[in-house]
């Protein structure tokens, strides 16, 4: 996990740090399914900026996610640019949309605020190729290797009715 200490900064209002840190981008679980970074460490760049009533942080790096389609667990990659912007004032009180939840004790949690980033950053459905036509609902064939149809099953329930109907005439 990373994080990144400030308590050795000593800004003043209108002083700006910028600053390259690596982050370790923890894996992630999506639908029971594992999704990790590679690398799992990646190059970011962290601006601190002092304002007056508090301190604005800003994280920006790129990721590559490897993890299985979301439709036929092939192996899926999908590279995003990921931006994020945070705030914490000098005197919070009990407010919360003045504390940054990622800043605790003088120390900034990059790793746990780079992976909350990443999941907003994501799809929907994270997808080998966008034309993905999934596995087989009757068979369970991969349908991209195999593109099929099944006819339709015998004994439509509907017609079912119709044939005891018939019987009892
Ligand atoms: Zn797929
Ligand atoms: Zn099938």
């Amino acid at each position: 996990m990373t994080t990144f200490q400030l308590r050795r900064l000593r800004l003043r209002t209108g002083e700006q740090l910028r600053e390259q840190v690596e982050v370790e981008i923890e894996p992630l679980v999506l639908g029971g399914q594992e999704y990790r970074s590679e690398p799992a460490r990646v190059p970011a760049g962290l601006t601190v900026t002092k304002a007056s009533s508090g301190t604005v942080f800003e994280l920006s790096f790129g990721v590559r996610l490897e993890g299985p389609c979301f439709r036929c667990l092939a192996g899926a990659a999908l590279e995003l640019p990921i931006r994020a912007r945070e705030y914490q004032a000098t005197s919070p009180g009990d407010d919360p949309d003045l504390r940054s939840e990622y800043v605790r004790d003088d120390v900034l949690e990059l790793s746990a605020w780079a992976r909350d980033a990443l999941v907003l950053a994501l799809p929907d459905k994270i997808l080998h190729d966008p034309d993905c036509a999934g596995l087989c609902p009757v068979c369970g064939k991969d349908l991209n290797v195999e593109p099929h149809a099944h006819e339709e099953t015998r004994g439509d329930p509907r017609w079912s009715v119709l044939d005891e109907l018939r019987e009892k005439l």
